[in-house]
């Protein structure tokens, strides 16, 4: 096994056991984090000693249980607006995923801030789940929606983003580092650009918060958003950061129990933060598997995993840079990108690489990735993606080269 100069990958895999899975007698390798990550032994336990031992609904009984569960579940929110540098619990929403932050900022801010003669601001390798979500509150308000674009190199024009975001922006909803490409986008210089015209900015950070040190203070984030599956996590929770004083403004998301303070015939008053926009019974489970997770993450050490990610990223394009038969996409200095990389083998589709792959059972993605429109402006239908994580390794990465020749011999 290959090891990296700062992690002890080694150790690290013993930690999730799913690693462990053989298919036809292979060990899985699995290259496809960037759509959900694998997870270790603490963070399933995590959540099974809450179903086994203080497992109850939170902020309504005052039995033990209820208590112990409302402290661990609202304790989490700390664990994670510190993981991200933000202002307490206060700042730190549990959403389901990345896309619900979109959609609740759209939906609680967009729908009622917005209008004709308005703008939102979006990039060409936004993911779906921004680009869909403004683009519907877009022809719901009618704001005009514009993309800043993708340079042939893979990095976005900035140039032309300073002459795109002006009085008339209202929002600046960018991702920080793109699924697809893999670029690591230059998110501070954004957020000063739409802060120089009154905007706000949402930064999706679905593909950084689980690679690299993030500080939504240091970005000066309005929003920053992410998905604890992608992190070690469990599914069904995310995080969503918002400044406090623009929550507090900020009308709830969808009403119901729990979000409210006061209720009488005629009219309600809303609770305090975050708690305003967790209506109903809140992902209890998930949100202390979330905590559980990112302990895991600071353990590891966050500098510590984004130099494994770029090592990775950094093997991988000089392998695959070895073929002329393999096009990559997105910036080719691996300190620019996330551990991500899409390609593409000359005369063989996406998918049938991925299913040859699986075949050597080496698990990757191929698709849109949820980027249908810049798969689009590259020309391309479909890409096959390797994406990396803390437990990956070299060797898994010779494995993936070694899929993708027999691909190329299945085809000649
Ligand atoms: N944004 C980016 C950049 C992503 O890569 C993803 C998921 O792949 C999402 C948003 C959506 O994440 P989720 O499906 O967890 O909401």
């Amino acid at each position: 096994m290959q090891q990296s100069d700062s992690l002890d990958v080694a150790r690290i895999r013993e930690d999730f056991p799913i690693l462990q899975r053989e298919f036809d007698g292979q060990q899985v390798v699995y290259l496809d984090n960037g759509a959900t990550s694998q997870k270790p032994n603490q963070v399933i336990d995590a959540i099974a000693d809450y179903y086994r031992n203080y497992n109850a609904n939170v902020h309504r009984g005052i039995h033990q249980l209820s208590q112990e569960a409302s402290i661990a579940y609202e304790e989490a929110h700390d664990t994670v607006a510190e993981f991200v540098g933000a202002d307490g619990r206060e700042e730190m929403i549990f959403t389901k995923n990345t896309t619900e932050a979109e959609n609740l900022v759209a939906y609680a801010w967009g729908l009622n801030e917005l209008g004709p003669g308005d703008e939102i601001v979006l990039t060409e390798m936004e993911h779906h789940a921004s680009l869909v979500t403004w683009q519907q509150i877009g022809e719901k308000t009618g704001a005009d929606v514009k993309y800043i674009p993708v340079t042939e190199d893979g990095y976005l024009d900035m140039d032309a983003a300073a002459e795109m975001i002006t009085d008339d922006t209202e929002m600046v909803s960018v991702l920080h580092v793109s699924n697809t490409l893999g670029t690591v986008n230059p998110v501070s210089e954004l957020a000063d650009l739409a802060h120089d015209h009154d905007s706000y900015i949402f930064v999706d950070g679905a593909q950084s918060v689980p690679n690299r040190p993030v500080d939504v203070k240091d970005i000066d984030a309005d929003f920053y958003a992410f998905s604890a599956h992608k992190m070690v996590g469990p599914t069904g929770v995310g995080g969503l950061y918002g400044k406090r004083e623009i929550l507090e403004a900020m009308e709830p998301f969808q009403y119901g129990g729990d979000m409210i303070k006061k209720v009488t015939f005629d009219e309600a008053k809303w609770n305090d933060l975050p708690w305003k926009f967790e209506a109903g019974t809140p992902v209890i489970a998930q949100g202390i598997g979330f905590a559980e997770a990112v302990e895991y993450l600071e353990d590891v050490g966050m500098d510590a995993i984004r130099r494994h990610e770029e090592t990775l990223a950094e093997y991988a394009l000089d392998r695959m840079a070895e073929f002329d038969d393999i096009e990559i996409y997105g910036p080719t200095d691996p300190t620019d990108r996330g551990g991500l990389v899409a390609f593409n083998l000359d005369g063989v589709h996406a998918h049938d690489l991925a299913s040859i792959m699986n075949d050597h059972a080496v698990a990757i993605r191929a698709g849109d990735h949820c980027t249908q429109p810049l798969h689009d402006k590259l020309g391309v239908a479909a890409s096959a993606r390797a994406s990396f994580y803390l437990y990956n390794t070299t060797d898994e990465i010779d494995e993936l080269m070694d899929a993708i020749d027999s691909a190329r011999q299945l085809f000649a």
